[in-house]
């Protein structure tokens, strides 16, 4: 061939063999890329049978747990019709009670999580002191196990930095994430030893909660974190539980932006620690904590509404209330509460229900609030949503308990407010 036709030749072929490259980089992008969506569809479609078989778990699991404290209470609830001992009586009403607190936490732990997954869990920050609050938590556990599991030893060991400072923190989160990581120990442990610990540092406090339970395997100490899952299924048949705990102290701590992990060894032990920041204060002033213990007091013939339409939880409350020597009118409803007020201008102070017929206990704050009564008013709240309790100190209440009301709390808050008139 001549010269030139030689070189067109060469560069035809050469522009061809670039265009089939090309077109097999085009093949090879596509099939790279179909491969990756085959991919995203199968995890996909794993995602969503997992989700679906976590429902279904979770479903039969929260059934499970629901229906064993609810067996308790109202079997032996309709074995106190008998006349019985004593000593028996006071077993029963121990079960009942315990029965009770178990199904209280499963209904709570369940609210939770789904104001969690609604965003309405707002950070609700307040100043005091931690060393204080540590060891009240302390002391509670110490006692409830000491009956439970007397062979555990639990210690405390905290930074004695805590003393002198305030932080400013949300204590009840902070409250609600440690007592769920006691209970998980106390739980998982059968012999041996659980220490709580608190330390601060520059900026952060951190705690670890440390046991000699039966440890996490390695594969599982990721997924415990998440909504519904445990270490493994053989764990809810042997200890039970609905798997939310943990969920909702990573929420809780990754909303006080800090950091929550586990250190665990199969058949040795656990240690959950958290830090999270927090600003320090020099404490030169005791703050006021409304959850001190306030014992017995007397609140010489004082004059107190409870505003309650239902019957049982009133009954409650004139039992928690009988060795305080106050004076109390039962108020049914709303428009009942005013007419006490008349009838009764002394009163020292009001409990008050929000829900009720005839004129909500919101209505009757601002109705006594529009008349100048200035009467010191508590309102009893069935669940505390965070966003209600600044609304309800905004309407004119004074202070806010939530139910089921806890006696100590009660006596605590009312005699707060009593000695203030
Ligand atoms: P629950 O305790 O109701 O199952 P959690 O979310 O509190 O739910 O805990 C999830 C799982 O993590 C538990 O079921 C258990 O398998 C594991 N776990 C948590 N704390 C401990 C612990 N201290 N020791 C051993 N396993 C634990």
């Amino acid at each position: 061939l001549p010269k030139d036709e030689k070189e067109v030749l060469k560069l035809y072929s050469e522009r061809l063999v670039k265009k089939l490259e090309k077109k097999n980089l085009d093949l090879e992008n596509e099939i790279a890329s179909r491969k990756k969506i085959e991919k995203e569809l199968i995890e996909a479609k794993e995602k969503a049978e997992e989700s679906d078989r976590l429902k279904t778990a979770f479903l039969a699991n929260i059934s499970h747990e629901i229906r064993t404290p609810l067996n308790g209470m109202l079997g032996f609830a309709s074995l106190l019709s008998a006349v019985l001992p004593a000593e028996k009586l006071k077993e029963y009403i121990n079960v009942i009670k315990s029965s009770g607190d178990q199904l209280l936490k499963i209904i709570e732990d369940i609210l939770e999580m789904s104001r969690i997954e609604t965003s309405l869990v707002t950070i609700e920050e307040s100043e005091f002191n931690l060393d204080q609050t540590i060891r009240e938590i302390y002391n509670l556990y110490h006692e409830l196990y000491q009956l439970r599991k007397p062979h555990i030893k639990f210690t405390l060991n905290l930074d004695e930095k805590l003393t002198d400072i305030n932080i400013t923190a949300d204590k009840v989160k902070l409250k609600q994430i440690i007592s769920n990581l006691l209970e998980n120990a106390f739980k998982f442990t059968n012999e041996g030893e659980i220490v709580l610990t608190c330390s601060v540092d520059v900026s952060c406090i951190n705690v670890s909660v440390k046991d000699t339970g039966i440890g996490i395997p390695e594969e599982s100490q990721e997924i415990i974190f998440k909504h519904f899952r445990q270490a493994n299924d053989k764990i809810n048949q042997v200890y039970g539980g609905t798997g939310l705990g943990l969920a909702i102290c990573k929420n809780f701590v990754e909303l006080m932006h800090g950091e929550i992990w586990v250190i665990s060894r199969l058949n040795v032990g656990s240690e959950f620690k958290f830090s999270v920041p927090v600003n320090f204060t020099i404490k030169d002033r005791e703050v006021k904590d409304q959850n001190r213990d306030s014992g017995d007091i007397d609140l010489e013939g004082a004059e107190i509404i409870v505003a309650e339409d239902d019957k049982v939880n009133f009954l409650l409350m004139k039992n928690y209330l009988s060795h305080t020597n106050c004076k109390l009118f039962h108020a049914e409803d709303g428009l009942k509460v005013w007419d006490l007020i008349n009838k009764y201008p002394g009163t020292k102070l009001i409990l008050m229900d929000i829900k009720m017929p005839v004129m909500n206990g919101i209505e009757v704050v601002k109705l006594l609030r529009s008349h100048n009564i200035n009467i010191p008013v508590i309102a009893q709240t069935a669940y505390t949503y965070d966003y209600e309790k600044t609304a309800l100190m905004k309407i004119g209440f004074d202070d806010y308990i939530s139910k089921p009301i806890e006696k100590n709390n009660l006596l605590s808050v009312i005699s707060k407010h009593i000695s203030k008139t």
